[in-house]
């Protein structure tokens, strides 16, 4: 689904990426872990299209097709999301306004009908029932004066609506507590854990992984891959750290 091969990337002329290679296929969750300054939300930047980040060398297909060639916004139609660790606030608009026209947007981009406002209501309240998220919060500006844990179930019910087929996940644990981790994990797998998905999890700490269980986990340092394993590669990274596994 996702092939990231030899990727290089700077920004304002430093080099970040150094040659990242890495796959993932339908149906998988892969962890992406690895020390402070590796390069981790870069490449989330990256694969997202953000402007500043230059591509100098590699390939990034999505289902066969070239990213790198798409605009941001033609990435998400396409069916990539992305989390990330400090959500953006947006006053003046509220949740409901903005989600419906973000998913209409990229419905219509696909040649989809647009939702109507009866349909749109609907969806949300499911998707917010499943992260536990009042619906009153949806109906306030996007992220104003929401707690840490509030923002970021607000981002997976986001998620949840637009449905996508890949999504990057950018330290979405942070700042959680214990309870608000179970439901975001638990609604990372119910969105998600899907044959034709694909979930990219950054993260620093192995306990987002207790419940959203990787295929494989990748410890990412210097801006390459630097060790691939199974679920039992970020236990031992907990226990010994980045400096003696990697
Ligand atoms: P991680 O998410 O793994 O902690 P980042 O991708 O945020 O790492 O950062 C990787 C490196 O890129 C760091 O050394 C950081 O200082 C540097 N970096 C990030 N943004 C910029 C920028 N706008 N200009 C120059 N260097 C940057
Ligand atoms: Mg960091
Ligand atoms: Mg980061």
């Amino acid at each position: 689904m996702l092939k990231i091969e030899n990727l290089h990337a700077e920004i304002d002329g430093k080099q970040i990426l150094n040659g990242l290679t890495l796959e993932v296929g339908a149906g998988e969750v892969h962890a992406i872990m690895g020390p402070n300054g590796a390069g981790k939300s870069t490449l989330a930047y990256v694969l997202g299209g953000r402007p500043g980040y230059e591509v100098t060398e590699g390939s990034v297909t999505f289902n066969g097709e070239d990213m790198l060639e798409l605009e941001p916004h033609e990435r998400a139609a396409a069916g990539l999301f992305l989390g990330f660790q400090y959500p953006v606030e947006i006053p003046g608009v509220s949740n409901v306004q903005f989600l419906r026209e973000a998913l209409n947007s990229q419905r219509k981009a696909r040649g989809e009908e647009p939702l109507s406002g009866g349909e749109f209501l609907k969806l949300a309240k499911e998707k917010a029932g499943l992260l536990k998220l009042d619906m009153e919060m949806l109906k306030r500006n996007v992220n104003v004066g929401f707690s840490g844990g509030e923002k970021k179930r607000a981002e997976m019910v986001q998620m949840g609506i637009l449905d996508p087929k890949l999504a990057i996940l950018d330290e979405t644990d942070s700042g959680l507590d214990i309870d608000a981790l179970r439901t975001v994990g638990e609604g990372i797998n119910a969105i998600m854990r899907q044959p034709d998905k694909a979930v990219l999890l950054i993260t620093h700490y192995q306990r987002l992984l207790d419940y959203v269980q990787p295929d494989k986990v990748h410890i990412l340092a210097k801006g390459q891959i630097v060790k691939t394993g199974g679920p039992e590669l970020a236990l031992e990274l907990e226990r010994e750290g980045y400096e003696a596994v990697a």
